[in-house]
């Protein structure tokens, strides 16, 4: 029998995030590829180029939010609009562990008149919510609309309304023809509260000079090229590289304990018209299978703590 606590996948990629200060302190920057992840979520999901494209740039920014939070408190980034793709989840934490779904991955619209994935009418209006859950009970939750739906441009009115951080935010996913993901990847920039008042101006100027972020990461770029590109005259000094994984935290334990949620009379009913069940985990994918003998230990299992309960009673 699978081990209860097992975790259903673990993929280990060569994403990364680094995290650097700039001019004197002044500035806090952070970098990520995060190609090696999209790819595997995009292919776990089949999702259509849209979708990838929306998901990885969303991926891409709460790989960098995880790696400014400590150890095992965790970030969830929600965008809910009211365009086909209706939800963008992606998880991410201080040790690197990042997992994300949309709602709709297969979605198609046609290009925008440059020729890009029209990402901003996927999305549509709506809002973007960030819960950070530090493990002291009540997560906080901070919330804007949505700018565009672009994502890179709804994160920097984010940190600035939210979290009172003016700050400059590139997201950026290539989608190859086949559907895989040829590179995907951000940067975000922070004005620290001791910040000059004219750095606000050139960090501007700088981010929007840089060629893009996914093509500079389809050329080789690392999330450290991407910092020196962007404000290598700041003389950045790195402080954490945080080695990213693709890990899901769904488990047959807890598909048991969703079933034994169901109660007695649902799953009577399963049993019955199904005879088996079959779960699938919205995050990635993995399916699990409780045949007809299973569910009946569940059912018994539940039997006996409500007999338990009204013993107690
Ligand atoms: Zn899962």
């Amino acid at each position: 029998m699978a081990n209860c606590n097992q975790q259903s996948i673990e993929v280990n990629t060569k994403d990364y995030v680094v995290q650097a200060t700039a001019a004197n302190g002044q500035v806090r920057a952070l970098a990520t590829v995060v190609t090696g992840i999209v790819d595997e979520i995009a292919r776990r999901h089949q999702m259509w180029p849209v979708a990838t494209a929306a998901l990885g740039r969303t991926m891409a920014a709460a790989a960098m939010l995880g790696a400014m939070q400590k150890g095992t408190e965790k970030v969830t980034v929600q965008i809910i609009g009211d365009g086909p793709l209706e939800q963008i989840t992606a998880d991410a934490d201080g040790e690197g562990n990042v997992r994300g779904y949309v709602q709709n991955p297969h979605v198609d619209l046609p290009l925008t008149e440059q020729g890009k994935l029209n990402v901003s009418a996927a999305v549509g209006k709506g809002h973007l919510w960030v819960i950070r859950d530090l493990g002291l009970g009540e997560p906080y939750r901070g919330g804007v609309p949505l700018v565009s739906g672009e994502i890179a441009e709804d994160f920097a009115s984010y940190f600035a309304q939210s979290e009172q951080t003016p700050s400059a935010v590139a997201l950026g996913v290539l989608v190859g023809v086949d559907g895989g993901v040829k590179a995907a990847g951000g940067l975000i920039l922070q004005l620290l509260p001791d910040a000059s008042e004219g750095l606000a101006i050139i960090l501007e100027h700088m981010v929007r000079d840089l060629p893009s972020i996914s093509s500079l990461i389809d050329t080789g770029s690392t999330p450290e090229d991407i910092v020196e590109r962007a404000i290598g005259d700041l003389q950045p000094k790195y402080l954490h590289r945080l080695p990213l994984c693709f890990r899901c935290t769904c488990s047959r334990e807890r598909c048991e304990s969703a079933l034994i949620a169901l109660g007695a009379e649902e799953l009577e009913g399963l049993i019955r018209e199904q005879g088996k069940a079959e779960l699938t985990c919205r995050f990635c994918q993995e399916q699990y299978l409780f045949d007809k003998e299973e569910l009946k230990n569940i059912q018994e299992r539940i039997a006996e703590a409500e007999s338990r309960l009204s013993q107690e009673k």
